[in-house]
């Protein structure tokens, strides 16, 4: 709680009264704090891979008779760690326009061709891992929002069933309505989340377990991201998800007719 007296005063410079204006500012405290943890995290998350991408140059920089497979390796350690920069400072950009974008353009868009538009790509690294990815839609929704977005939303889900499910699995695709919504359901046969952990995905940078994420190249701020869009639309995110036997992931937009 902030208090801000003014004192009234009388032309004897005598104080009569005082006007206190009480603000709580608990929320206020709370989003600086917030943003005090993110610019921590984002400082810790961009210094890994530096750290390492100069320790590997330094060492082929003083080593010069280093043997060919060696500095291969190297090579790739960096390549990957620069990869790895990359992807974090695009969704650490990705979140900061999301954030920002207050009036973000909308139109009438087609939900099942927002999908068809990255399935190709989402076949690609599942066949990677011999998945069996399959999508079962209603072709006729549409909805008032932003493509690049729903996208987006997507992309994010599939390619998280996809990396936290093993080879041999299976992720299914599921858009209908229900009510006044149009839902997204993305279902895999995965590793599964804690339950302790199923609040705290959805948090910037948290990661089940962190080194797991790390190595397939998860930066733990994509469903950070996919929640913001999905509460831009008016619309919630929920997940249910047994250890060793798979995630759900559902996303309910409401389907605004005006
Ligand atoms: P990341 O880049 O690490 O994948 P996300 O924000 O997309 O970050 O996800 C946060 C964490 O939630 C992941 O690190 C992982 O532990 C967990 N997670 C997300 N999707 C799944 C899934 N389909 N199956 C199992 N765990 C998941």
């Amino acid at each position: 709680i902030k208090l801000d007296p003014v004192y009234l005063q009388n032309n004897k410079s005598i104080v009569i009264g005082s006007i206190v204006n009480i603000e709580d500012i608990s929320e206020r405290v709370r989003a600086e704090n917030m943003r005090k943890d993110f610019v921590a995290n984002v400082s810790h998350e961009l210094k890994t891979p530096l750290t390492s991408i100069s320790g590997f140059a330094e060492t082929l920089k003083l080593n010069e008779n280093i043997d060919k497979e060696t500095r291969n390796r190297f090579l790739t350690i960096i390549d990957g760690e620069a990869n790895r920069l990359r992807r974090l400072i695009e969704d650490i950009l990705t979140l900061s326009f999301i954030e920002n974008d207050k009036k973000e353009e909308k139109e009438a868009i087609n939900l099942y061709s927002v999908y068809r538009r990255v399935e190709d790509m989402l076949m690609i690294s599942a066949k990677t891992k011999n998945i069996a990815l399959a999508c079962e839609a209603d072709e006729s929704i549409s909805l008032q929002a932003n493509a690049d977005y729903v996208k987006q939303i997507i992309l994010n889900l599939v390619d998280n069933a996809i990396k936290y499910t093993p080879e041999n699995g299976a992720v299914n695709v599921k858009i209908f309505t229900e009510k006044e919504n149009a839902v997204i359901k993305v279902s895999d046969t995965g590793m599964g989340i804690p339950k302790e952990d199923q609040s705290r995905i959805f948090e910037r940078f948290y990661r089940v377990d962190k080194a797991r994420s790390r190595e397939i190249g998860g930066t733990g701020l994509g469903l950070a991201i996919t929640k913001h869009i999905v509460m831009n639309l008016g619309g919630t995110i929920s997940v249910e998800s047994e250890l060793e036997k798979g995630s759900t992931f559902t996303v309910k937009i409401p389907i605004k007719r005006d």
